[in-house]
């Protein structure tokens, strides 16, 4: 059993998860139309998790006998000007999850709801995940600078993403 608060904050998470994927996708567009193939890939994998996110919360809005109402979602994002600035924002993107989902343990914490808290536990080591991975291709891509060369290694390594 979860209070109305905490239904009405984990259903706008939902939200946040899929609009999430919905950025990602609109990302991988870029990185297609712009033959960043690896990127690309990266990217459309990235997608896939953000759902697979939206999804627990929503199983366990169900299991703990809660409704799931879904909301409306914004448009993303659909120009970046090079995979350096897609990355930083993916990473500027990251962050403010981060910070939802401490703020929802925090709301979690306040209601003594300690099945809520054990959900978000494993969100908590999945953004530290997410935050790093963002962190490293920034940090590479920084190295790169403008060679083309070693941009095109680049996006082969990404290429390389399994599920
Ligand atoms: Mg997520």
């Amino acid at each position: 059993m979860i209070s109305k608060t905490i239904e009405a904050a984990l259903n706008e998470q939902i939200k946040h998860e899929i609009y999430s994927s919905y950025l990602y996708l609109s990302m991988s567009a870029w990185a297609e139309a712009s033959n960043y193939a690896g990127a690309a890939h990266w990217l459309r994998v990235q997608f896939h998790e953000e759902q697979e996110h939206a999804m627990k919360f929503y199983g366990y809005i169900h299991d703990q006998g809660g409704r799931v109402t879904l909301q409306g979602l914004a448009q993303p994002p659909v120009e970046w000007t090079s995979m350096l600035d897609l990355f930083q924002q993916v990473l500027d993107h990251e962050r403010k999850v981060t910070s939802l989902i401490n703020n929802l343990y925090g709301l979690a914490f306040k209601e003594n709801d300690y099945a809520t808290q054990g959900l978000l536990a494993w969100f908590i080591k999945e953004q530290v995940e997410e935050e790093k991975n963002a962190t490293t291709i920034i940090e590479q891509l920084k190295i790169i600078g403008n060679s083309g060369q070693a941009t095109f290694m680049m996006d082969r390594h990404l290429a390389s993403r399994g599920k």
